[in-house]
């Protein structure tokens, strides 16, 4: 198509440009004139706001903090003038504008009228308005549900106490001097008492992972290689072999990462197949922002529909009298990962072995 006069064309495009409301002001501010997308986002037809100021559109509060001679000024000074905010429709409704204000210049360089560019992003500040107050709502919850796991495992572990103590008394003072059954029910109500006692020191543990963080530089290796060693007589007593390839040095927190490590290492060494021996395999690769790490074994596996289950408190699959444990060390893991803005899950075939992965950012 040919243009018999380019400017007639830019005209008619502001002009009828529907999702900007495009605006000229003069230096001081008053509306010269006025496109559809303006009367579509304000309400005003343009022989009502014509030779109004712009100050019209803000907020009482915000023109008695002087906001709209700011813009100005700003645009004067800097040839431009960005700003988001709310802004005030001719019915009285508010819409969240996105709005440049530009400087144009005569030939010797002065200011001589503004162009002004408004976006109705009512709908994404509201979203984003939303997203941010269930984000706090969840943490202010977070906070209060570990609030109470401290305080709820902390005082369980007072009577718990009177339990232990008086079953080693009770043993002590009536160990054969009652009838067969007392030793075998004391001895019951002493394991169940040292089993809860696991359970309490768990949730607590729970409770306090990244509570005194400290981000540190952690190199992978040096604390694979410490847990290994402090598991060194588990490893032998099962004969399991351990593979560690080279792992990254990260930004991190050192202690939550060495019990992140330390869980997967004695689950993967645990829950061996019977008279097999145990095989961990320990890696990580570079993926984009992200470190994958993984820690594989050669053990009873786990059916798909329990692998998102294992990461929740207290849940297991299993028996004591198969394998112990107190179904805490997975939601471990899954907490400190989080805590790290990861990622962890498990891929599994019952009775071929896990391989647990989990992404921790390369910071
Ligand atoms: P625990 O090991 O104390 O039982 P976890 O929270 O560490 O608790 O694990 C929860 C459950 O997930 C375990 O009881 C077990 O059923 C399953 N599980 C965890 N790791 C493995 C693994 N490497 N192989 C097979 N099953 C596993």
């Amino acid at each position: 198509m040919e243009f018999v006069n380019k400017q007639d064309y830019l005209f008619k495009l502001i002009d009828e440009i529907q999702d900007y409301a495009i605006v000229l002001l003069d230096t001081s501010g008053n509306i010269q004139n006025w496109n559809t997308g303006a009367e579509r986002i304000k309400g005003y037809r343009a022989d009502e706001i014509i030779g109004k100021n712009f100050r019209l559109f803000y907020t009482k509060s915000d023109q008695e903090k002087g906001l709209p001679f700011q813009l100005i000024e700003t645009a004067k000074k800097h040839n431009v003038a960005n700003v988001e905010g709310w802004r005030v429709k001719k019915n009285g409704d508010k819409f969240w504008g996105s709005i440049s204000i530009n400087a144009i210049h005569d030939n010797e360089g002065n200011v001589i009228a503004f162009g002004k560019v408004t976006r109705d992003l009512t709908q994404r500040k509201q979203a984003e308005d939303a997203r941010l107050k269930h984000l706090k709502e969840m943490e202010q919850k977070n906070e209060e549900l570990e609030q109470f796991t401290y305080i709820a495992s902390h005082d369980l572990q007072e009577p718990l106490r009177s339990l232990t103590s008086f079953t080693s008394l009770m043993q002590e003072e009536y160990s054969g001097k009652v009838d067969e059954n007392f030793e075998m029910y004391n001895n019951f109500i002493s394991a169940a008492s040292k089993r809860m006692e696991l359970l309490v020191r768990g949730l607590m543990d729970y409770s306090r992972i990244g509570k005194q963080r400290t981000l540190t530089t952690v190199n992978c290796n040096a604390i694979v290689g410490d847990v290994l060693s402090d598991l060194s007589s588990y490893i032998s007593t099962s004969k399991a072999q351990v593979i560690v390839d080279q792992l990254p040095t990260i930004t991190g927190y050192e202690l939550e990462l060495r019990l992140l490590f330390q869980n997967l290492i004695v689950n993967a060494i645990k829950f061996v197949k019977k008279d097999d021996v145990p095989k961990v395999h320990i890696s990580a690769v570079e993926q984009g922002d992200y470190w994958l790490f993984s820690v594989e074994d050669n053990g009873i596996g786990i059916e798909e529909k329990h692998q998102d289950k294992i990461f929740v408190i207290f849940k297991r699959l299993h028996n004591r009298a198969d394998y112990e444990g107190t179904g805490i060390g997975l939601s471990h893991c899954k907490k400190i990962v989080q805590l790290h803005n990861g990622k962890i899950w498990v891929v599994s075939h019952l009775g071929q072995g896990s391989t647990f992965k989990f992404l921790l950012p390369n910071l």
